[in-house]
């Protein structure tokens, strides 16, 4: 097999920007598999999207022959991503799935991002590192305590307190060593009500003590697993961006996800900030991933959800019976992704995800709203 040569991620190249497979192939691709690899972890955080389904045991996951099938089946396939639980936790996992996996990608020039807590021993991350282009982790610990308490809260017998303090140390060391290391470390944290006070503290840790070459910033929307925890209001998220690029460390890229600022919503306010973001340096807006070029399969099932709606639709397909190209398509002609599937190119926007237009937009009809802004380009 012939290694591709992949250029590195930078604020100019992010294989996971949905944009960018809209001026490759003129049309949402599918480009990104995300797999979900085990149900195991070491933690059970609140605001986990899969904390409450989590187990004490893996099944037997679905033949390797099967998934790189699927894989072989998506022509411009780009990007996998790797999340669990911990995808690093069970050893047997590893090798049965996670390193084939890696190695697949490898094979055929394909990015990968790993979600991890990286609390587990440095030596379990050094083993993969060659393999691993973004090594995506959560940071949304205002405190030690908050870590101690909100990252074991869907844990019914936690471990003791001194060891949950030493998940937190192991967690900034690893993050620090892989950076060090080369490792493409990146610490996102949500936007919500329990983190706007630490903001700069969580910033301050993630560049100077995590070292990590990206911090990613999300609101939280209330989808199920998230329903517990205080979400912002419009306002108040578009406030805290604002602080958020005031003390921003500028050495480091900061990258806004699932923003709900739009150009065709008629708002001073929201055309300002929008303005400041894409003129300040070192600072990108992506369009949200999620559902838009990606799906999720679960390796033990082969259940295939759109990532991170499966609240909303579901489990759509199974890839025992269906190529994930075929699942996508009929996604992108169902009504629920058509009635969200605008795009201007002149902004480079592909509209609201279902969360955020939930959230936010109701009542607004995104389809009518491009009809609009075609008429003024
Ligand atoms: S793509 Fe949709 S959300 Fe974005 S500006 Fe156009 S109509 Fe508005």
């Amino acid at each position: 097999m012939i290694h591709t040569k992949k250029q590195p991620i930078s604020l100019y190249n992010d294989p996971w920007e949905a944009h960018s497979d809209v001026d490759t192939y003129g049309q949402l691709t599918l480009s990104n598999i995300e797999f979900t690899t085990t149900n195991l972890c070491n933690m059970r955080c609140s605001h986990c999207a899969v904390g409450y389904t989590l187990q004490t045991q893996d099944p037997t996951p679905l033949p390797m022959s099967l998934i790189t099938k699927r894989l072989d089946e998506i022509p411009h396939l780009k990007t996998l991503s790797i999340t669990g639980g911990e995808p690093m936790f069970s050893k047997k996992s590893i090798r049965e799935v996670v390193k084939p996996l890696l190695r697949y990608a490898y094979d055929r020039g394909i990015y990968v991002q790993m979600n991890s807590n990286l609390t587990l021993p440095l030596d379990r991350y050094l083993d993969i590192a060659e393999y691993i282009d973004v090594m995506h982790i959560s940071h949304n610990w205002g405190t030690i305590d908050t870590f101690t308490s909100v990252g074991f809260g869907a844990m019914a017998q936690k471990p003791p307190l001194k060891a949950r303090e030493k998940l937190y140390e192991q967690m900034i060391t690893n993050a620090r060593t892989l950076s060090e290391q080369g490792m493409f470390v990146s610490a996102e944290t949500m936007l919500n009500k329990s983190t706007k006070p630490y903001l700069e503290r969580i910033h301050h840790e993630v560049v100077h003590d995590m070292k990590c070459e990206r911090h990613e910033i999300h609101p939280m929307y209330p989808s199920d697993f998230a329903s517990q925890l205080d979400v912002l209001s419009l306002a108040d998220i578009k406030e805290t961006i604002h602080h958020l690029l005031d003390f921003r460390d500028s050495a480091t890229w900061m990258l806004f996800g699932t923003l709900p600022i739009f150009p065709c919503i008629q708002n001073n306010e929201d055309q300002q900030l929008r303005q400041r973001l894409l003129n300040t340096p070192n600072v990108s807006l992506r369009n949200d991933p999620d559902g838009r070029s990606r799906l999720n399969v679960n390796v033990f099932t082969g259940n295939v959800i759109v990532t991170d709606f499966g609240d909303e639709t579901g489990t759509i397909s199974n890839i025992k019976y269906d190529k994930l190209n075929d699942v996508f398509d009929k996604w992108l002609k169902s009504p629920l992704a058509q009635s969200l599937n605008c795009h201007c190119p002149k902004y480079r926007c592909l509209g609201p995800n279902v969360l955020v237009k939930n959230m936010y937009y109701p009542n607004v009809d995104f389809n009518q709203k491009e009809i609009e802004m075609h008429r003024t380009q």
